[in-house]
């Protein structure tokens, strides 16, 4: 078993994740593989070496900013890590201030993801953290928010890239890291 030091410094950690994600077949719909984290959130070696890993792509940075919800889990902690604000990139009316709002296409229909336009401050460099790289559609609404907000893109990490679902080529231009990729 790798203690946290070996975890850190990037031994083992891919094989130590995929481990501790589990595959939910036909959920939330029939035809979906739901790739559930809380098994490695519950293991405290594995969500450590995680945040200390996600938080280490790209610093320095000012803010780091979760996509609800898991992302929120995994960017709160990377956000304490770097010493950077956290800033909540909420889905369609969650939000009590001013908003800016994007839409993006969903396989049937849109979905809106908000942030809070005094979220950033002016040339604030941004880390953007969410748990699952699937269509890439929330990912580049969420770098395209960040924009708008007045802020930098330092880079977006993802615990989990699904490749087959083409996530980067929504995010052409921009620096793109996933932990592990399947
Ligand atoms: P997408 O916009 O298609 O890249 O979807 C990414 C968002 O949906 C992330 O916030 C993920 O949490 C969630 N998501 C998409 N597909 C999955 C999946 N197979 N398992 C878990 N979460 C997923």
């Amino acid at each position: 078993m790798a203690g946290p030091q070996d975890v850190a410094a990037g031994d083992g950690l891919t094989e130590l994740i995929q481990a501790r994600i589990r595959d939910i077949p036909d959920y939330p719909q029939p035809g979906v593989v739901f790739k559930d984290i809380t098994p490695l959130l519950a293991d405290s070696t594995v969500f450590n070496a995680v945040v200390a890993r996600l938080a280490g792509t790209y610093g320095p940075v000012d803010k780091v900013a979760g996509i609800e919800a898991r992302g929120f889990i995994l960017a709160a902690p990377a956000a304490c890590c770097l010493g950077a604000g956290f800033v909540p990139i909420r889905k369609k009316g969650k939000l009590p201030g001013a908003t800016f709002a994007q839409e993006y296409q969903l396989e049937y229909g849109t979905a809106t993801v908000e942030v809070h336009a005094d979220a950033f401050a002016p040339a604030d460099r941004v880390l953007i953290i969410d748990d699952v790289l699937a269509t890439g559609g929330t990912a580049r609404a969420s770098a395209d928010l960040v924009h708008r907000a007045g802020a930098q893109v330092a880079g977006i990490v993802l615990l989990l890239e699904l490749s087959f679902l083409h996530g980067r080529a929504r995010l052409a231009g921009l620096p793109v890291t996933a932990l592990v990729t399947v």
